[in-house]
């Protein structure tokens, strides 16, 4: 199939980051051909179908690049918690009790979520292994709803004298074995669905699970995400235990490398931000998570005069309840600007990289996604902006990034394929998806006894 996408108001996010009015653009079968005039490109292309977007812009897919997809079943049992009580009581029970069915269905949901505000790439850290088949239920979810992006084996190898319930420790060696296994059976070249590495954190994760995954991701040529230093905890565990910050400790053992996507990275100071950029890890920041569960503000500005990759990311709906990048698009610019009180500190078209091309740079896929243009995979969304929140309108990256609420995507393409057209998901039955999320939310909820939380009191202070 061919589609022109005609008429619209095109940001490419190409090299010279040329934004386009009444530009059209070309797609056959999963690449982007050309870019250029209507009737240039339907001369050209004389049987491909016209997608009319006046009134509309398109822009690249956004690429998310931090979530844990079975936190979909969790919105809200997590609000205004200390962390370690989020942990213990909501996010850990909730794991334990997590079936692969149940990891289906939320993967499903937030894939959906996902689609409907214009991702259409993930990166999903799924850590629960408490029976088998967790990461074939969150890889046929990304099948189903043909989502883009890298499903990683996450782990957890010890924590218990910190609240990580037994049942989601494993031996790395294990971990490691099915990591391997499930990478050689779903990582076949030019596979729309990869599966990665993510040992969890310092607190959670021993030497040899570090040094493993590093032998595992050499071997397979595979992605590697974990968490480094999203709160003052990790940076006091990996002092104590090894008198460094979780950073260094991980560059001095050979961990970090170009494959690595660190995400959140908060409590980074410039000596690991110089570590992060000599070893070109990538950075997932989270701007909605960080602010949630009060873990602070990364220094994102300091990281991009460095030269750090640095993409956004929703993370988990147990700590950001949604997986809207347009929310986190404006939280990332906001909460920079406050901090700082500096309104210059970043600007709505960086922010606007950091969800296309820097995410893209971030998985190392920035060849084949993240921009408008020939060649590369026709990975591509479209924003009515004829609404009250975007219009008047003057500049359509500020509109995007500061109006708009995320509702305004029409249209989804992945690879050549609509997943969303005129508002409507087209590769599952979404009204099904989101009963059946509800169902099982309400039921691991209660299996998991963090149910208590969805009757909490009325609280207008502090608990
Ligand atoms: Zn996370």
């Amino acid at each position: 199939m061919s589609f022109i996408f005609a008429d619209a108001w095109l940001i490419t996010m190409n090299e010279r980051r040329e934004v386009l009015e009444g530009a059209s653009v070309c797609v056959e079968k999963d690449r982007i051909v050309a870019v250029g005039t209507r009737q240039d490109l339907q001369r050209r292309f004389q049987t491909a179908e016209i997608v009319d977007c006046t009134g509309r812009i398109v822009m690249p897919g956004m690429v998310n690049t931090h979530t844990h997809l079975f936190q979909t079943l969790l919105k809200g049992l997590g609000d205004d918690m200390v962390l370690k009580k989020w942990f213990t009581c909501m996010t850990g029970p909730s794991g334990v009790h997590l079936t692969p069915e149940d990891a289906h269905v939320a993967a499903l949901h937030g894939c959906v979520e996902s689609i409907r505000s214009g991702v259409t790439t993930l990166v999903d850290f799924m850590y629960v292994h408490t029976r088998p088949g967790m990461i074939k239920s969150v890889v046929e979810a990304f099948d189903q709803t043909g989502m883009r992006g890298f499903v990683c084996r996450g782990f957890i190898s010890l924590g218990e004298e910190y609240g990580v319930p037994r049942e989601l420790i494993e031996e790395p060696e294990h971990a490691i074995g099915d990591a391997r296994e499930q990478m050689r059976r779903y990582n076949m070249a030019g596979a729309r669905v990869q599966v990665g590495v993510a040992p969890n954190m310092i607190w959670a994760v021993d030497e040899k699970g570090y040094r493993l995954t590093r032998k595992l991701a050499d071997e397979e040529h595979a992605l590697i995400t974990t968490h480094v230093a999203e709160t003052t905890f990790e940076l006091e565990t990996a002092a104590s235990r090894y008198g460094q910050t979780d950073t260094e400790f991980l560059s001095d053992i050979g961990f970090l490398g170009p494959d690595v996507l660190a995400a959140h990275c908060v409590h980074c100071k410039s000596h690991d931000i110089r570590i992060l950029l000599h070893h070109n890890t990538k950075v997932a920041h989270n701007p909605c998570s960080n602010l949630y569960l009060a873990s602070g503000c990364p220094p994102i500005p300091e990281m991009l005069l460095a030269g750090v990759t640095v993409g956004l990311a929703s993370d988990g709906p147990a700590s950001s309840n949604n997986h809207s990048l347009f929310q986190a698009m404006k939280f990332a610019a906001l909460m920079q600007k406050g901090f700082h009180r500096d309104a210059t500190v970043i600007t709505a078209e960086k922010v606007l990289e950091m969800a296309t091309i820097d995410g893209a740079r971030a998985v190392g896929l920035e060849k084949e996604i993240g921009s408008i243009e020939a060649g590369k995979k026709a990975d591509l969304i479209v924003i009515d902006y004829d609404n009250a929140f975007m219009t008047p309108i003057h500049h359509p990256v500020s509109a995007i990034v500061y109006s708009a609420l995320g509702h305004e995507v029409s249209a989804v393409m992945i690879d050549g394929r609509f997943v969303m057209r005129d508002g409507v998901v087209s590769t599952v039955n979404e009204i099904a998806v989101r009963r059946q999320a509800q169902i099982s939310a309400d039921d691991l909820a209660r299996r998991a006894g963090s149910d208590r939380f969805k009757k909490r009191p009325w609280r207008s202070m502090t608990i």
